[in-house]
């Protein structure tokens, strides 16, 4: 068996586990394969053992790898910053993006998704550490953005999404996660109809599972370490 192969077993087994020790189904918690920085071989192997929702963070790279791999049936998402000069190739090319914290990106993303293609399925990201990371919308500006965005004709809001500051304690990684998912619970205490919770990295997400997460993206834990090329930064 391929390392990739023998992961991916790992991490299901994991996410598996972790969800019946929370009493859920293992059902609602898709897994997201993070493949930024690894070639579209890794991709195909991670394929072959069934995978299909694919994760990238840097817009060339990823339109270089979907082209490589237009053959076959995957899933693609976005999880990187994103700029405006880069939303039409977004709009595009991918079927999810987890990173919208502006309205403006919101809006030119909602403008360029071509006619023929379903609605782009957005979550926000929110930067719940303060000041861990630059990116996210700030909590207390969480609601407006949300309404604002559901509004959007060719968006489909479908939740939240959050990085938190790395932590070894899975009490602190609970605490960071349960922020998100009251968040959440208060916009569809609003009328909002969202059922995502995109939470939960390589090194948390057992306690992103026990907080509710939907989607777990995961890179390192199935492709291995990462090594940074001065090409993708
Ligand atoms: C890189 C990345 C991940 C994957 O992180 P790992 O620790 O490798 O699992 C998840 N989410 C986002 C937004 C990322 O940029």
């Amino acid at each position: 068996m391929t390392t990739i192969a023998s992961n991916l077993q790992a991490v299901r087994s994991a996410l598996l586990d972790a969800a019946v020790a929370a009493g859920r189904n293992a059902e609602e918690v898709r897994l997201l394969a993070v493949s930024k920085t690894f070639p579209a071989e890794a991709i195909r192997a991670a394929f072959e053992c069934g995978q299909r929702c694919f994760a990238e963070s840097y817009v060339q790279e990823a339109l270089d790898k979907i082209a490589i791999l237009h053959d076959l049936p995957l899933e693609w998402h976005f999880i990187g910053p994103v700029q405006s000069n880069k939303t039409r190739a977004i709009a595009e090319r991918f079927a999810w993006v987890h990173s919208v914290d502006r309205f403006r990106i919101a809006e030119r993303l909602s403008e360029q998704r071509p006619a023929h293609l379903p609605p782009l399925q957005v979550c926000l990201q929110v930067n719940i550490s303060g000041e861990a990371s630059k990116h996210g919308v700030a909590p207390d500006a969480v609601d407006a953005l949300a309404h604002d965005v559901a509004g959007l004709a060719r968006l489909r809001l479908r939740g939240l999404m959050a990085i938190p500051a790395p932590s070894d304690a899975a009490e602190a990684q609970r605490a960071s996660f349960v922020q998100l998912r009251m968040l959440f619970e208060r916009l569809n205490r609003q009328g909002l109809q969202l059922d995502t919770l995109s939470m939960g990295m390589s090194h948390d997400f057992p306690a992103a599972i026990a907080e509710g997460a939907t989607i777990v993206r995961i890179g390192t834990a199935i492709f291995g370490e990462r090594i940074y090329h001065r090409e993708t930064l």
